[in-house]
């Protein structure tokens, strides 16, 4: 007796996808089946280190491919864990799996690619279905008290259960090739494919009737570095991330004392490849003595070292034991503190012998090592080498220069590590705050990362140097380093009356938009830029939330003018001849608004064109009075501007971080 099922909607969607595909590497289906053969025997083991009682407790844990030319069938069988009714209903009717789920987003999103996207996941059991006309399941579970199962698909909407016959513990999966691919019943095609895709498989596979296993079942973790070939590293990383484009660097730990243990770390090739590949979860691979005990350890590495993948195998862990206890264990501490500072001194060699290789990872998960700086500062003394930035030394955005070469540069008379922070290269070169750097010959470091602007809050200073942001209220440059006298040329200065009335007019239309406004002795070349009293790295915690997609609100700061500028002189003769109101209002929210567009905290530049419009029109020679500027309304209203919220550190997590330029309207809640 026979029942009928309906498989879940995301099911049929997945089946259909996979049925119709043109994709023609169909041997993956292999490599997926072995897989689940080879986790359900993973599974099995763990079972055993606590329970006797299963089914068949003698039974060897293999893999079997048998096949047959006539019948046209491929049998693939495993003495695993087994599945009862209910287990084969969760299991193959519905889909939970990760893989399978970000497989159909992939598909959803890049329909066109199909092929690629295909061998890209592991998309599992469905797979089989690219080769075949029906597919029957047989399992019985471990526990002894449950009776086999057989499923039954064609790939249809539906899927079929009854009752069968199996003596032996685990799953038996049967293939009925369509009629094209009768290749997959030959002895030698299926050992090529499974040498090729499952040789480090820790199980037996057996193919047909030979004696001998057709996969090596090497741990290669447990061989010597030197006797691993780099296509073996590779091939490894392949089969345990997914992820096809290979890893950057790989680190081969093994130890004997004080604890024996055995890692093989890799640094992925690139952050993005890798969020979308099956192995999307962050995590080790965790076995006690060739036992797998969990497939995502995030207890062995510090979470700003989370996008490091691999496996580690240690003698000490106790074995009978849950998975939380064994968190618990002083092993695992061990462990932990052993391989964070074998990948830290790797790191930190690279940046020193390979800064080209170095500079590639840096690029990819900088965001993580920058985090662990302001999260974890226990090991800040070990991240800070591993720091790059763009300077103002040269004028090539491809530069990176460590923390020990910009001090290594400091001027005569400087203690501080200048910053300025900037939505990009660019727009941070073209700072207002740099002109007094510049006309000194001071260095200073572009914080352009989204996370760069959180670093001072957990790196205070460097080597006894503080980290000064080049826009803080108290900075006094007047003893580092020397002026360069042709740039000092500087423009007659406002007299003190003239810019008394000048700063009371700016204070008049800003209002509680700006805390003060003051005379600058720093700028050079600009009219005007915004500086901050506050020097906690508080106030950038609204460029955080607003990356972060929450409410964020612009911190109040005060305005510097520039006595020498042409502009401010202007507007002082305006001022004093009682000229026209409205275009001084209009200068002077300009002039409020250039200086928040400068820092990259304009909330919304688009606003500014209207504005623009008239003061060109006034310009260009209409007569301010026949020019509306009351109709021209700042973006910017008193009560959207306060003081920055503290922040919760705890709170932050570099993979919530959307690192898209964020020049998106939407993406960008108005303060208002
Ligand atoms: P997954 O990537 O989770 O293995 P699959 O679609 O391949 O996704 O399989 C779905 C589920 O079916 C598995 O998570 C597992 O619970 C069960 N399953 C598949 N094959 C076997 C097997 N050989 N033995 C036991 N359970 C299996």
């Amino acid at each position: 007796m026979s029942e009928q099922h309906s498989f879940q909607a995301e099911t049929q969607q997945l089946l259909n996808i996979l049925i119709h595909s043109l994709y023609t590497e169909k041997e993956i289906f292999l490599r997926e089946l072995i897989s689940n053969a080879s986790d359900a025997l993973n599974r099995l083991q763990f079972e055993m280190l606590t329970n006797d009682d299963v089914q068949d407790p003698q039974a060897d844990l293999e893999i079997h491919i048998e096949f047959d030319e006539d019948a046209k069938t491929l049998t693939v069988s495993d003495t695993g864990i087994g599945m009862n009714r209910d287990e084969i209903i969760a299991g193959l009717g519905t889909i939970a799996k990760s893989g399978a789920k970000a497989f159909i987003e992939a598909m959803q999103a890049k329909p066109e690619s199909a092929a690629d996207i295909i061998g890209q996941f592991g998309v599992g059991f469905y797979s089989a279905f690219m080769v075949a006309e029906q597919v029957d399941v047989i399992s019985r579970s471990f526990r002894p008290g449950d009776e086999a199962i057989k499923w039954s698909a064609t790939g249809g909407t539906n899927y079929t259960l009854e009752a069968a016959e199996k003596d032996v513990r685990g799953t038996e999966v049967v293939i009925h090739l369509k009629d094209d691919e009768e290749e997959f019943t030959r002895g030698f095609r299926i050992k090529d494919i499974v040498r090729r895709h499952s040789d480090y498989v820790a199980f037996p596979i057996y193919v047909g009737d030979d004696e001998e296993p057709t996969n090596k079942q090497q741990a290669l973790w447990r061989r010597s570095p030197s006797e691993v070939e780099d296509e073996e590293y590779d091939s490894f990383y392949k089969m345990l991330t997914m992820d096809f484009s290979g890893a950057r660097h790989h680190v081969h730990v093994r130890a004997d004392v004080p604890m024996q243990f055995y890692a093989l770390l890799y640094i992925p090739g690139g952050a993005q490849q890798n969020m979308f590949s099956p192995r999307a979860e962050p995590g080790l691979k965790l076995y006690a003595r060739k036992v797998l005990i969990e497939e995502y350890n995030r207890e062995l590495l510090p979470e700003y070292l989370s996008f490091v993948q691999g496996v580690v195998d240690s003698e000490d862990l106790p074995l009978s034991v849950s998975r939380e206890s064994i968190q618990a264990t002083r092993v695992m501490a061990s462990l932990k503190k052993t391989l964070t500072r074998r990948l830290l001194s790797e790191l930190k060699r690279m940046a020193k012998n390979d800064r080209g290789k170095y500079l590639m990872i840096f690029e990819d998960f900088g965001a993580y090592l920058k985090q662990g700086l302001v999260v974890d500062t226990e090991d800040r003394s070990d991240l800070e080498p591993l720091l790059f930035f763009q300077t103002t030394q040269d004028d090539d955005p491809g530069l990176y220069h460590s923390l020990d070469e910009y001090v290594e540069r400091m001027r005569e008379n400087q203690d501080d590590i200048y910053y300025v922070v900037a939505d990009d290269y660019s727009s941070g070169a073209r700072s207002p705050h740099l002109d007094v750097f510049r006309q000194r010959g001071i260095e200073v470091l572009y914080f352009t990362h989204p996370v760069d602007a959180m670093l001072p809050m957990g790196m205070t200073d460097f080597k006894g140097h503080k980290l000064v942001s080049v826009d803080s209220a108290e900075l006094d440059l007047e003893a580092v380093g020397e002026v360069d006298e042709a740039a000092d040329e500087a423009t007659e200065v406002l007299e003190a009356d003239s810019f008394t009335a000048l700063r009371e007019r700016v204070q008049a239309t800003l209002g509680a938009r700006v805390s003060d406004v003051r005379e600058s002795s720093t700028l050079v070349g600009s009219p005007a830029r915004l500086v901050s009293e506050d020097g906690s790295g508080n106030r950038y915690m609204f460029r955080i939330n607003r990356l972060l997609d929450k409410d964020y609100e612009l911190p109040v700061k005060t305005l510097e003018l520039n006595p020498r500028h042409p502009l401010m002189h202007n507007l002082s003769h305006m001022i004093a001849a009682d000229g026209d109101a409205g275009l001084i209002d209009a200068v002077v929210e300009q002039v409020f608004e250039t200086a928040l567009l400068q820092d990259g905290i304009h909330p919304d530049p688009t606003s500014m064109a209207d504005r623009l419009t008239l003061l060109m029109q006034a310009a260009t020679g209409s007569a301010s009075a026949e020019l509306d500027f009351a109709e021209v309304k700042t973006a910017i209203s008193e009560p959207a501007i306060a003081e920055a919220p503290a922040i919760e550190l705890d709170d932050f997590d570099v993979e919530d971080v959307d690192f898209e330029p964020i020049d998106d309207e939407g993406e960008n809640p108005s303060p208002a």
